[in-house]
């Protein structure tokens, strides 16, 4: 595989779910070697000025709710991964975003928005191949009940399983294959989503400022969405699963050869995931 950017640059903008204040980002051509870096471009004050931050698995400190990063001068940037997910599977390892804003923008919930920008801007491949982290021990993380792991594996592959049955909503696993299945149509239009049982609580703490029915699937007791549009797949909740781990792998930086199997995945364990693997290299190599 190649390395890849876009042909030209777009721009999207709306609000933030976290702070529920408006953001923008441009998604610029970068050359080869350069991988996903962002700019806060808004930064301005206290000696801060267009702040670099790598999109690096190493500069996530927070992972509650969504994925934020941060550089050595404490500049962060919030919920990288649905941008993450849209840019790593459709395969584009080198581009700049700049930022206006602490978050980038929600959209829809999902990475629809990102993919169809870039289908309309173009790929533009690069004459350097795209290096390859091929795992090669097999890591497992537990916490409680929940797990993930990563295994050796000649492709790239998620098998997630869920459980929100104590909030009412059935779920079945998801497969997800890059050789085999269609990132763009099959993972990418799958939106973010809460329990209605929750909402009381994100009010409480201040959280989820820009969520409404237009980014968020809400489900009630009985696992039915609240959204007048119903769903986009049946199991669309486990798919948004999905895509937040590739989002969150994405950062990574390289093409991954693994299969992840996980029960209840979260952006925290995603992250712990990466930095047991990267934590001997003995677990990987790089082609
Ligand atoms: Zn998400």
């Amino acid at each position: 595989m190649q390395q890849a950017t876009l042909k030209e640059s777009f721009s999207v903008s709306g609000v933030g779910v976290h702070r529920g204040k408006d953001c923008s980002v441009t998604v610029k051509p970068a050359d080869e070697d350069t991988g996903i870096v962002f700019f806060r471009s808004d930064i301005d004050d206290g000696g801060f000025k267009n702040e670099k931050i790598v999109a690096s698995f190493c500069n996530v400190e927070n992972a509650t709710m969504c994925t934020q990063i941060f550089n050595e001068n404490k500049a962060s940037l919030k919920t990288i991964e649905h941008l993450m997910a849209a840019l790593y599977g459709m395969k584009i390892s080198n581009a700049i975003v700049e930022v206006q804003g602490e978050e980038i923008p929600i959209l829809d919930g999902s990475s629809l928005r990102f993919v169809e920008k870039i289908n309309e801007v173009g790929i533009k491949e690069q004459s350097k191949p795209r290096k390859i982290l091929r795992v090669l021990k097999k890591i497992k993380l537990t916490d409680g009940n929940k797990f993930e792991e990563i295994e050796p594996f000649d492709d790239f592959e998620i098998n997630a399983r869920c459980d929100f049955e104590e909030k009412g909503l059935k779920t079945d696993p998801v497969i997800f294959n890059f050789s085999k299945n269609n990132f763009a149509t099959e993972i990418a239009p799958a939106r973010t989503f809460g329990f209605i049982s929750e909402v009381e609580y994100v009010k409480k703490h201040n959280l989820a400022l820009g969520a409404s029915l237009k980014n968020t699937v809400v489900y009630n007791d009985e696992g039915i969405p609240l959204n007048d549009e119903g769903l986009r797949f049946e199991n669309e909740s486990a798919k948004h699963k999905v895509l937040d781990i590739i989002g969150d792998l994405a950062l990574a930086q390289y093409w991954i050869h693994g299969r992840v199997s996980c029960f209840c995945p979260s952006h925290k364990l995603n992250n712990i995931l990466l930095r047991m693997l990267f934590s001997s290299s003995e677990n990987y190599e790089i082609l």
